[in-house]
């Protein structure tokens, strides 16, 4: 059994409650979370964004769902030269946190002096969808969707085939998918010793409970055949060499899903240096009768493949950043799935999991398949 506190607010308040009684009560000095901005004219401009006022709480939007950038990316960025120089609350999603373990044990970042919450995650919204105000006028739904146990109608494809809703990592998890209502009432589970320390002194009910497992069942589920109607969509399992061809024949080779893929955390990518400069020759030319060009479109996203699909976690800002809709995540996902399954390891479940391609075993691959 896992200490639950019960606040009898909605959940969004009461993760405000939360955050400021983290503040106030000098548990931690800083709090990184989804924000809105000073800008905001239409609700749904929101930032990632670190503060330490109590006042700013008012301002935070913590289960926004909207991932204009995936959170470990900025969480590198803040922490890969030294560990947080204060005690810092982050509150991200589950992928978030995962593609963030990924990134500490490439030594892009480090995990010292955060307290980690999250919630059990019911899907972000495509970011396209937040300019011209369609995000703010389907919250509604979305959260009527999440209160019924259902997946909600607009958000990300790859969210609605996400099977890993569930944080492994937080030492708070608030109870979103699975909560039985979260607009009357806020569910955060104590997951850690630490989190028990720090919700002392916070207003509401401590009771010991489970998470709900037959709702999380159901939702994993329903995911779990999204996902497949995804992959099917997509086309993945007959695809060769022809079909990536096909289905990247759209890229313009902008590099804006490398920049948005948390994972891709090289400080220079090999794709940029002069070892991937294009030598055209005449030989070239006359022995091919002409080319598309920008040239190596496929090369680049296999060789993002072979990068990043150990660690890939699913969580789509790949696609998000395309501008001509390619539909990366699912593609990402699968192979990432495949390879995953071959070391039996799960990207972001346990931060002193050694990454598989940074170990050596002397017996192991040693069949290759067609
Ligand atoms: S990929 Fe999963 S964890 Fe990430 S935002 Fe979507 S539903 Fe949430
Ligand atoms: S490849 Fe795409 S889905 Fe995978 S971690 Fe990177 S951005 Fe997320
Ligand atoms: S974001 Fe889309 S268009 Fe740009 S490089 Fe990636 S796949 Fe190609």
């Amino acid at each position: 059994m896992t200490k639950v506190i019960n606040i009898n607010k909605s959940t969004e308040e009461g993760v405000q409650d939360l955050l400021k009684h983290l503040l106030e009560s000098g548990k931690v000095k800083a709090i990184f979370t989804l924000k809105a901005l000073p800008e905001n004219k239409n609700g749904e401009a929101v930032s990632y964004s670190l503060f330490t006022s109590v006042d700013a709480v008012a301002q935070s939007a913590p289960l926004f769902p909207l991932m204009s950038r995936n959170a470990a990316g900025l969480l590198s960025l803040l922490t890969q030269k030294s560990e947080a120089p204060v005690p810092t609350a982050v509150l991200a999603r589950p992928c978030e946190l995962r593609a963030f373990v990924e990134l500490v044990k490439r030594i892009k970042g480090n995990m010292d002096n955060l307290f980690l919450i999250s919630s059990t995650c019911g899907g972000v919204y495509p970011t396209k969808m937040a300019v011209g105000g369609g995000v703010k006028n389907d919250l509604p739904n979305y959260w009527s969707a999440v209160n019924s146990g259902e997946i909600p109608a607009n958000i990300r494809p790859i969210c609605k085939g996400c099977e890993e809703f569930v944080p492994f990592t937080a030492d708070m998890t608030i109870l979103v998918v699975g909560s039985n209502d979260a607009s009357k009432e806020c569910s955060i589970f104590l997951n850690t010793p630490k989190a028990e320390e720090f919700a002392q002194g916070l207003d509401g009910n401590v009771t010991d409970q489970e998470l709900p497992a037959d709702k999380i069942q159901q939702m994993r589920e329903a995911r779990g055949a999204e996902k497949k109607k995804l992959y099917e969509e997509a086309g993945i399992g007959s695809l060769g060499l022809k079909g990536l061809t096909e289905i990247f024949s759209k890229c313009i080779n902008c590099r804006g899903c490398r920049t948005a893929c948390p994972i891709c955390y090289c400080d220079l990518c090999t794709i940029d240096s002069q070892n991937f400069a294009y030598q055209l020759t005449e030989s070239e030319i006359t022995q091919k009768g002409g080319m598309r060009v920008p040239t190596g479109t496929v090369y680049y996203h296999m060789t993002r493949l072979a990068h990043v699909t150990i660690s890939c976690v699913g969580c789509g800002s790949c696609e998000d950043a395309c501008p001509v809709d390619i539909p990366l995540a699912p593609i990402f996902k699968k192979v990432g799935e495949s390879v995953q399954a071959i070391f039996d390891y799960v990207p972001g479940k346990d931060p002193d999991e050694e990454i598989p391609l940074k170990t050596f075993e002397l017996d192991e691959l040693t069949e290759v398949e067609d």
